[in-house]
């Protein structure tokens, strides 16, 4: 494959990779022809005026075809649609023979609006109907068109990445030895490049055109090797929070991918922020909830310390409605608050005891686990619930030394919410699965659980609220013993600090932001509210997205009058390449290294390593870079 030669990259390819982050001596000016020398507030800027653009030129298109596209500056576009209107009137008019239009007025003017339709209808041949039938067709089409806004064509891995990274030029970055650029790429849209290079679930390895030629590239180890080395090289990621900038104060309340990644976007559009967590440290449910086997610790801190870099306060230990109010943030001079609080409180099953019976829920169980507090388990333990996080308590519980670990869930084992593969991993560790099984009743015996009754699933279905409603079968009652049940069925949010009669607009609809409808309680500045708090549990590449929209709808709202004026003209011209070839070599994926199952159930060091580097450049080399056009 004629790959673009590395002086070809730097000359045409990387606007994206300077994001004012990366400068090496010597070639400070090497993007001197594209849009490279913009920097990533304006680039920032324009991205929520593009967007405020793009909903005006809706709106517009309602009253007139073509209007939104003109105001937009599509105005090739724009006239096409603007006179295909007259042109379908005139049709229309030239070939009428009903009421004349005099009639017509008359008629509306005696307030006999009803004989006029009857009269049109009574005159109408096919052919009319046919005309206002495209009319109202080009209107339609028109309006969807200016609401879709301008669209570059995106490789299918990016257009389906929920955080819209451009995966296929950091992938050649780092193909041609640049991973520090190529972790600034990343992190333009997702700071977590470290988290999301372990454990996203990838739904770009997905739609990989690869998979129509063997197997898909490894996206997400690529990742993993740009934030490492990328990190290790000491990326200095810039403050735009200087003077000359408008600079409001925003508080975010909860530190998660959600609040943090709201947090970093705003400090690049030169906000002050301050973060606010109940927790002592900032990360969320990456940093409680996720085990250290999936994502070490180390990771997890090169990832929050880049964005505490850009000059993000952190407040730990401050929880919204009990040492922290809205009333006081309003007296602390913030402009806006974001609420970005996740889903705390875990769902607990009917008829289950606490902590002292042997009844664990997994969010409390792994944030112990975590903190390094001691759980008290023994004998069998059961996880109830067939999804990621399931795998992950049971995978720790074995960690912890018990031996006797079974998961039991719902769903039967082709169908389980969780990975197939991590569904394997965690069958070679030892763990058992129980699939197909809904709790019936539990047992217990002096205070303290000793298993439950059970029913074979026949069918799951869904209610009408969307709500699992298992089919069982009659009949079918078994008995599972159990000396530790713990409970991995899902969270929800605990937002009891909102007042009573609060509700919510919703301000970005793709990516889960809203507005905060709220009076009382002493919140005086506009409300935010995004992340899993809204949309209920998702995963990080998803809280961050909606974080990052977050902030530009903040900032679009509080400076209105700095978001006009930006402008932004993209000189970037990709070159034309060959895309996809085929030969055998690149069938082949790479694999990294990883710990066995004997090794693995015994430690919580990682289990799987990253790539070499001889790997990852011969990885990146398969990817067919979609992203250009023929
Ligand atoms: C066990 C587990 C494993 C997971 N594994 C993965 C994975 O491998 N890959 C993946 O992509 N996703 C995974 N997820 C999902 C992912 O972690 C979440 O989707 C993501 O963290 C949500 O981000 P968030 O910022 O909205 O909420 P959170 O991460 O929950 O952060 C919310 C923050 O708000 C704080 N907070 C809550 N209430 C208050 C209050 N009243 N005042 C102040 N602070 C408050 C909390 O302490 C927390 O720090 C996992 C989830 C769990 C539970
Ligand atoms: S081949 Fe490369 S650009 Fe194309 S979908 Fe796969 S990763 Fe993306």
């Amino acid at each position: 494959m004629d790959f673009l030669r590395p002086e070809n990259l730097l000359r045409y390819g990387y606007k994206d990779c300077l994001l004012c982050e990366v400068e090496r001596k010597g070639e400070e000016k090497r993007c001197h022809h594209c849009a490279g020398r913009v920097g990533q507030r304006d680039r920032l800027l324009w991205e929520i005026n593009r967007e405020r653009i793009r909903r005006i030129s809706g709106k517009l298109a309602a009253f007139w075809p073509g209007a939104g596209h003109l105001y937009s500056g599509r105005y090739g576009v724009g006239f096409f649609w603007a006179v295909l209107v007259p042109l379908a009137l005139g049709l229309l008019i030239n070939v009428w023979q009903g009421p004349s239009i005099k009639s017509a007025f008359r008629l509306i003017g005696r307030g006999s609006s009803g004989k006029l339709l009857l009269d049109v209808w009574q005159a109408g041949t096919y052919g009319h109907f046919v005309l206002f039938g495209a009319f109202a067709y080009i209107w339609y089409m028109s309006r969807k068109d200016a609401l879709r806004g301008f669209r570059a064509i995106l490789a299918p891995c990016q257009a389906v990445c929920p955080s819209n990274v451009d995966i296929p030029d950091y992938i050649a970055l780092v193909r041609e030895g640049y991973p520090v650029e190529a972790l600034a790429l990343v992190h333009d849209k997702l700071p977590f490049a470290a988290f999301c290079g372990r454990a996203c679930p990838h739904p770009c390895e997905q739609k990989c055109v690869r998979n129509e030629f063997g197997s898909p590239i490894s996206i997400m180890q690529i990742k993993r090797f740009a934030a490492d080395h990328g990190y290790a090289a000491g990326v200095t990621p810039s403050s735009e929070i200087t003077d000359g900038v408008p600079s409001p104060r925003i508080a975010v309340i909860g530190a998660g991918p959600a609040g943090l990644s709201a947090a970093n976007t705003l400090a690049r559009l030169g906000c002050r922020t301050t973060v606010f967590d109940e927790n002592e440290e900032p990360g969320g449910t990456i940093r409680y909830g996720v085990t250290d086997f999936r994502f070490p610790n180390q990771a997890l801190l090169s990832d929050v310390k880049a964005i505490l870099d850009r000059g993000v306060h952190f407040q730990g230990g401050r929880k919204l409605g009990a040492d922290l109010t809205f009333a006081d943030i309003s007296a602390q001079g913030f402009d806006a608050v974001l609420i970005a609080v996740g889903t705390s409180a875990a769902i607990r099953l009917p008829g289950t005891g606490d902590e002292s019976a042997g009844f664990h829920d997994a969010i409390t169980f792994l944030a112990k686990v975590k903190k390094k507090v001691p759980v008290r388990l023994h004998g069998k333990v059961v996880v109830i619930g067939g999804g990621a996080v399931a795998i992950d308590v049971a995978r720790t519980v074995i960690r912890l030394g018990v031996a006797d670990v079974t998961i039991a869930c719902l769903e039967s084992r082709e169908t389980m919410p969780a990975f197939q593969w991590e569904v394997e991993e965690a069958l070679e560790e030892g763990i058992r699965l129980l699939p197909s099984t809904a709790s019936k009743k539990f047992l217990v015996r002096d205070g303290k659980v000793c298993g439950f009754e059970a029913l074979q699933v026949e069918k799951i279905e869904l209610d009408s609220k969307g709500r699992i409603m298992p089919r069982t079968v009659p009949g079918s009652e078994f008995e599972v013993g159990a000396d530790v049940v713990i409970m991995a069925i899902g969270s929800r949010p605990a937002m009891d600090f909102l007042p009573p009669g609060s509700t919510r607009r919703l301000v970005d609809p793709h990516h889960h932001v809203y507005r905060l409808i709220s009076k009382g309680n002493g919140l005086t500045i506009p409300g935010y509210m995004c992340g899993d708090c809204v949309r209920g549990p998702a995963t990080v590449v998803e809280a961050s997205a909606s974080g990052r929209a977050a902030a530009l709808a903040i900032y679009g709202d509080l400076c209105v009058s700095e978001v006009r004026k930006a402008r932004f003209q993209d000189n970037y011209r990709r070159r034309h390449e060959p895309q996809v070839t085929d030969s055998p070599e690149w069938r082949v994926r790479c694999h990294g290294p990883k710990l066995t199952a004997d090794e693995s159930r015994s430690t919580f060091d990682e289990v799987e390593k990253g790539f070499i580097e001889a790997d990852v450049h011969r990885e990146s080399e398969r990817c067919a870079r979609c992203n250009l056009s023929l």
